[in-house]
């Protein structure tokens, strides 16, 4: 069980509230997958808007990635700002991201509500420049005591001036920051790009191909089905690093395998600020067996008709998310894929050469098919797969490790496999 503990504060005693501070019990993982209607449901939209909180102070959601649904001003030194999803049931794991600016230099205290729908699980992060953002102080948020398992509010401090704060839920906020980096690994000559369809917002659904093989061994990542699962997307993308490297691992690599990568499955789920779901208002992870949305449709589509094409085969496949702490979900170490025992080893290899670490695996005690990303590329493709969960709080140095070191490992023994 994993805790964090929040220190109290006299500056409560500002806000004229009674709560005390305790140490927070969090989630331990996920329960069953539950087969779900993945048929369009409506979702609301936020409106867009400068929202006005008195004495000078202004928030705004007018920029892409941001989630704030309404400002109010509850005494001199408090402002409540409510954020609320783009529709229900959801996992209650509210993102949220914005602006604040004031005419005059201002402290005040944020307290963050989630219509009763969230949990507060984002520590705060801030920015100066809309592009680096860092963690708040630790002694400028906390979260209060309720009989809850998990918190409903929280409180951060913030200093407001005319220049604007950028306050999100992790360090990165909408689609650009992905996109430069697909940017740059174009440019390198044996990286290129697929466009595999279109989002309902009208975004380009793209693949990279990395790899100058004959696809007969193919391999297959994704990350950020779930808008705010940045510290997965990261793992995903140190992982991918290691691939694109000029070592002699990887450019044997590249000349056996072509590995395809989706980045961010869902682009519009990340431009409009989502708690979870894509603008169909459903959860991809729950549609890899229907594929009525276009994101889950389009790589399904993809990766069937590669397989037609090229009688090739995928062998490994990993979705990358995030959640409380580092966990990887496997297959059901009974059954066979196209390269039996591949993600066990390759976790524990890689494990290993992390000082004093444990790696969490669950592997699936069942044996049927699932709806979710990993299930249908081992059920349907046979590739030996993984989704790999992140910590929201790891740290990223400790993400970078894990994601260069799977490479690294499962590099060493695809090179040294001998396909028939
Ligand atoms: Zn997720």
């Amino acid at each position: 069980m994993k805790t964090i503990k929040f220190s109290c504060l006299l500056s409560l005693i500002s806000l004229g509230l009674l709560f005390s501070c305790k140490t927070v019990s969090q989630w331990e993982g996920q329960g069953p997958i539950q087969i779900i209607e993945t048929t369009d449901q409506p979702i609301t939209f936020q409106t867009k808007q400068k929202f006005e909180a008195g004495e000078g102070v202004y928030f705004s959601n007018e920029l892409e990635g941001a989630r704030l649904n309404g400002v109010k001003r509850i005494n001199d030194t408090l402002i409540q700002v409510t954020i609320l999803p783009e529709n229900q049931p959801i996992n209650p794991s509210p993102w949220y991201g914005f602006k604040l600016w004031s005419k005059e230099s201002n402290e005040f205290w944020i307290q963050f509500t989630y219509g009763g729908i969230g949990f507060h699980r984002y520590f705060p992060k801030f920015s100066r420049d809309g592009v680096n953002f860092v963690n708040v102080d630790s002694t400028d948020f906390f979260l209060p005591e309720t009989d809850e398992r998990r918190p409903e509010l929280g409180f951060l401090k913030v200093r407001s001036s005319p220049d604007s704060l950028w306050i999100a839920a992790q360090d990165r906020m909408g689609t650009a920051h992905v996109q430069q980096w697909k940017e740059d690994l174009l440019q390198k000559e044996f990286v290129s790009k697929i466009t595999i369809g279109k989002s309902k917002e009208g975004r380009t659904l793209e693949v990279l191909k990395i790899g100058e093989a004959d696809d007969k061994e193919m391999l297959m990542v994704i990350s950020m089905q779930h808008p705010p699962e940045l510290t997965g997307f990261l793992a995903m993308q140190a992982f991918i690093e290691e691939l694109v490297k000029d070592s002699p691992q990887a450019r044997k690599f590249r000349r056996k395998y072509n590995l395809y990568v989706m980045p961010q499955m869902n682009p519009d789920g990340v431009a409009n600020g989502h708690w979870r779901h894509n603008l169909g208002g459903i959860d991809l992870n729950r549609d890899w067996v229907n594929f009525n949305q276009p994101e889950t449709k389009a790589l399904s589509d993809f990766m069937d008709n590669k397989v037609k094409e090229t009688g090739g085969k995928f062998v490994f496949a990993a979705d990358f998310h995030s959640t409380w702490e580092d966990i990887f979900y496997t297959n059901n170490e009974e059954l066979e894929g196209n390269f039996p025992g591949l993600i066990p080893k390759v976790i524990k290899k890689s494990s290993k050469r992390i000082p004093d670490y444990v790696p969490n695996i669950r592997p699936n005690e069942g044996n049927q098919r699932s709806v979710t990303s990993n299930s249908y590329f081992f059920f349907v493709h046979q590739a030996e797969s993984m989704t790999f969960e992140v910590g929201d709080n790891t740290p990223r140095e400790i993400i970078q490790m894990k994601g260069q070191y799977l490479a690294e490992e499962l590099m060493k023994i695809l090179n040294k496999k001998k396909w028939n």
